[in-house]
């Protein structure tokens, strides 16, 4: 946000883009109220060759088009159009209008054509190499026609080399200024492109910093933390939590017999099953091998075990026919509640406890702790 914006907050619309370019278009008033009040300099002093009324038309003319414009921006109605930005139809007509300028005020125009410069300094970060040598083509016609107009006229004749030299000079500087320019609205396209990549990048680095790549659960470090902030709460007096210990039942022949590939296909399964059987705010870790964490938020121990004991009955019921067609496998689950003041090693130690005790009595079981 600009001070500008900051300032006048119901006037900007919220979005940071429509406010850019309302900014933009009150920098448009703001030029051209600079160049109305140069204007009407030359028209005290002799140097505008129309009418009064000439003048008043023409600038009744481009003060209706530049509040046009802002008040199109400034009611959102520019989102309507193919370049919401309106850069061309705004350069456009003042270019234009500048060559007009030019025409009735001959002596001073140096002063517009260096205003013309400011006119294509707004297309600078937007306007593509084609679109900068349509402008440069209208204003080259505009002012090959004054020039043309001016010699006609009696005793007009004179100068016109000079002129032409002023005009050649006049393109060739449009020329370069719009190379310069679209060659800066292309950096800016690709650094916006480039931001944009590495945005992606980022959130891919994020969770691939979290996930176990295998099974698409958590990993270590991560429980690690959120089973550190759980405690945090839970002693500030919020919901206590439980944890499951989780380890399947004889995976190393699993692995012997029908292979690696096999194995691991278990694991992605079994991830599967039990994030299926846990709610959306619990959290499945993998501790490494095939041993899993669950951590239950606001669960007590009974809670903590119901979903236990779900999760051992489904891996029962489960078939495996693509790995073979009488293959089980069970899981053996050690479950346990926090107590006030445990450390994180005392809770993860008394699931394991827990877990020691199923494969002790003869796994696919619960234990609690
Ligand atoms: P228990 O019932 O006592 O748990 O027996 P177990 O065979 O499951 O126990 P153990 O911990 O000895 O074996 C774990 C095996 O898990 C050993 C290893 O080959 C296998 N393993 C560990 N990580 C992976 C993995 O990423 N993919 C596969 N396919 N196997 C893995
Ligand atoms: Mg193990
Ligand atoms: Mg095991």
């Amino acid at each position: 946000m600009t001070p500008l914006t900051r300032s006048m907050p119901g006037f900007f619309p919220a979005d940071p883009k429509q406010a850019l370019r309302l900014r933009r278009a009150l920098m448009a008033v703001a030029a051209s109220a600079v160049l109305t009040a140069v204007c009407v300099v030359c028209l005290k002093m002799g140097w505008f060759r129309g009418t009064t009324r000439d003048f008043y038309i023409l600038f009744g003319v481009m003060w209706a088009f530049i509040v046009l414009m802002a008040l199109t921006i400034r009611l959102g109605l520019n989102l309507r159009f193919p370049d919401p930005s309106l850069t061309l139809a705004q350069m456009g007509p003042a270019t234009f209008f500048l060559m007009v300028v030019v025409y009735f005020i001959p002596d001073l125009r140096l002063v517009f054509i260096m205003l013309y410069l400011v006119v294509l300094l707004f297309g600078a970060f937007r306007l593509r190499l084609g679109e900068f040598f349509f402008i440069t083509a209208l204003a080259g016609m505009g002012y090959g026609l004054v020039i043309y107009l001016w010699s006609i006229e009696p005793g007009g004749a004179r100068d016109v080399t000079i002129r032409l030299f002023e005009l050649f000079g006049f393109v060739l500087m449009s020329l370069t200024f719009s190379l310069i320019g679209s060659e800066l609205s292309r950096l800016r396209r690709t650094v916006r492109r480039q931001h944009r990549d590495l945005e992606c990048a980022f959130q891919t680095i994020q969770e691939q910093a979290v996930t176990d790549e295998l099974t698409g659960a958590h990993n270590r470090r991560f429980i690690m933390d959120v089973l550190t902030r759980e405690k945090d709460l839970a002693l500030r007096g919020g919901h206590t939590f439980s944890i499951l210990y989780l380890d399947l039942d004889r995976f190393k022949s699993i692995n012997d017999v029908y292979g690696h590939a096999s194995g691991d296909l278990v694991l992605k399964r079994f991830a599967r099953i039990v994030r299926g059987a846990i709610r959306g705010v619990d959290y499945l870790a993998r501790m490494g091998g095939e041993e899993f964490l669950v951590l239950l938020t606001q669960s007590r121990l009974d809670g903590a075990r119901n979903v236990a004991e779900r999760i051992r009955l489904q891996m029962e019921a489960t078939g495996w026919a693509d790995i073979n067609p009488v293959l089980k496998v069970t899981v053996s689950i050690g479950a346990t509640e926090y107590q006030p003041y445990d450390r994180i090693e005392d809770l993860l130690q008394r699931a394991d406890q827990a877990l020691y005790e199923a494969k002790e009595q003869g796994r696919n079981r619960v234990m609690t702790a």
